[in-house]
This record gives structure tokens, C-alpha cells and sequence, in this order.
């Protein structure tokens, strides 16, 4: 059975920058680049399967007209997404809803996210919850604007791992690299964008009454700990979150995996570092490949580091 590897496609945004290309040799369209949406199938930018009998099908109507492909899958659209962000430059500070009120208010999925940081420069940092006790301490500081007061800001560096949950204010800090694994959705509630304008000097939007309505009161900080467990003297794998709508692990493997056992119906492999053989195909550092329900088992032969994403 073939393993499908994804077509990346590629987001301008006002903070990013050239990290895609110099980092990751994807064929990026400016120096403003500052995603790449590595698998998605979401309405605002489907990733297409460029190998095997599917080429050229996007992921969208793969999983519409092949669901023997994801196993007991059956969600209404493939429910995951996975993104590489450049933030050349800091993002907004903002807050995703959850399922019910995205469903309700943007006919969206909610977006629980979660960020492995690839690489960080010095001094980088995110914003990752705030400090108000009530929402009325929260409504306050937001109206007054004192938005040192209200945001905590925690320092990154590679390796780093966080997980963040609908309702949880969030920002990522200039100089970062990171691969987003989220659920499918496009909705972002900006609360507060340090006053920048574009190249036309127009502010961005902010969503500030929606933004309130949907931030968790206090910030509930959601750490996860798991162990690395050796699989072979070769190769170690790392939970990095298990949540309601998936489970992340990274692989590193550096001589041979013969057997990694999937246990799930697909599974989304995104190689962040090194390159290798997988099942007979060459991979490399950049690829996003989605391994079908009829793959059991994996052999991985080189030098590389695999976030692995399923659905839980
Ligand atoms: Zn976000």
C-alpha cells in the first residue's frame, strides 16, 4: 500500500519571512511567508497528494471518496491540520473558540492547537495565558489596554513543547519556528495586535467582544509529561500531547526501526529533521506523508526526527 505525501501550500502573513525556503527548501512565494499548511483540508487552502494513483486529488476529496483509507475515520471533513509558521516577526495575541461556539457563531470547527518549536533564536518567547483572576479583572485590563499587566509571557527554545486549548490566550513571539498541529479550522479571535498596520497602513481587525466571550477565566494552564521510551537501541519515541481530538509523538530514529507498530486508523508523519527510508520511500526533512489505514507497519532506516500525528 502507498504512503501519500502532501503538497505544502503557503501563506503571506505581515510577520513571517524566509525560514520556509532557507530552512525547509519549500518554493515559497515571498519573503513575507509565514505559513506553510503541510496537510489540510480546510475550504480556505487544501493540501493535494502528489504521489501514486492519487496525485493531484486534493485531501479534502480524498477523505470524502476514499474513507477506507482512514480507517474508522468519520468525521463530517478531515478533522486534522498540521502547519510550519516562520514568525519573522511577532503574531497577534489571540484566543480560539471552541467546537460549540465556532460551530454557532462561524459555522468553523473550534481549534485546539499545540506547538513543537523547531527552532527558536535567542531571547524568544510566546505569550501563553494571562494573569486575570475574574473576567471582570479581564474585561478591564483588555478596555485599558495594559496589556503587560494581563499577558504572561514564557520563554522557548527547540525542543519546547505546548499545548493550547481552546480559550487559552496565546502568541507567538518573533524568531520562532514552529510545527502547529491543530484541529481543521480557519477562525482566529485577534485581541490584541501591538498596533501594527500593513504596507497599506490599515490596522488588522481585532475581535474583541469575541475574543472575551471565549477566553478561559482564570488562564488553565494544561502541562503534559511523558516519558521517552526507547523502541530499539536505535530510536526513541515521545509523547507530546493526548488530547480529545489528537495524539502527538515524536520519533527520533537514527540507524533502524524495522518494525514501528501504527495501531490507528492513519497517521500523519511530518519529518522535521534528517532524512531516511521509509516502508521503501526516500524521505526527507520537510516531507508530510499520510500513512493509509491498510499500512500496519512502519521500517524507517536513517537519521531523522518525526512528529507523528493521529486522531484520538
Ligand atoms: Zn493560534
Amino acid at each position: 500500500m502507498e504512503l501519500l505525501f502532501l503538497e505544502s501550500i503557503f501563506k503571506e502573513r505581515i510577520w513571517g519571512g524566509n525560514r520556509l525556503k532557507s530552512d525547509y527548501g519549500y518554493n515559497i512565494p515571498s519573503n513575507k511567508t509565514g505559513e506553510s499548511w503541510s496537510v489540510s483540508a480546510h475550504k480556505n487552502g487544501a493540501t493535494y497528494i502528489k504521489n501514486g494513483k492519487f496525485a493531484g486529488t486534493s485531501l479534502a476529496d480524498l477523505y470524502k471518496n476514499n474513507p477506507e483509507l482512514f480507517g474508522g475515520s468519520n468525521a463530517n471533513e478531515f478533522p486534522l491540520m498540521i502547519k510550519i509558521i516562520d514568525a519573522n516577526d511577532k503574531l497577534s495575541v489571540q484566543v480560539h473558540p471552541d467546537d460549540k461556539y465556532a460551530k454557532e457563531v462561524e459555522n468553523d470547527l473550534g481549534k485546539f492547537e499545540c506547538w513543537y518549536i523547531l527552532d527558536a533564536k535567542p531571547n524568544s518567547s510566546i505569550i501563553y495565558g494571562h494573569k486575570a483572576k475574574s473576567k471582570e479583572e479581564l474585561n478591564l485590563l483588555v478596555k485599558n489596554g495594559k496589556w503587560a499587566e494581563l499577558l504572561t509571557e514564557t520563554s522557548i527554545k527547540a525542543g519546547d513543547f505546548f499545548p493550547v486549548p481552546t480559550g487559552t490566550v496565546h502568541a507567538i513571539g518573533a524568531g520562532a519556528l514552529i510545527l502547529e498541529v491543530q484541529q481543521s479550522s480557519d477562525t482566529t479571535y485577534r485581541l490584541y495586535d501591538y498596533d501594527r498596520t500593513d504596507d497599506k497602513g490599515n490596522l488588522r481587525e481585532l475581535h474583541i467582544t469575541k475574543s472575551l466571550d471565549v477566553i478561559n477565566v482564570p488562564h488553565q494552564s494544561a502541562p503534559e509529561t511523558y516519558e521517552p521510551i526507547s523502541m530499539n537501541e536505535d530510536s526513541t519515541f515521545q509523547i507530546l500531547t493526548m488530547n480529545k481530538y489528537f495524539k502527538v509523538g515524536k520519533l527520533d530514529v537514527n540507524g533502524h526501526l524495522p518494525k514501528l507498530n501504527l495501531n490507528v486508523p492513519y497517521s500523519i508523519l511530518s519529518i522535521i529533521n534528517g532524512n531516511g527510508i521509509i516502508n521503501g520511500y526516500e524521505v526527507n526533512k520537510g516531507d508530510n506523508i499520510i500513512t493509509p489505514h491498510q499500512v500496519h507497519n512502519l521500517d524507517i532506516r536513517g537519521n531523522l526526527s518525526i512528529i507523528i500525528t493521529s486522531e484520538n
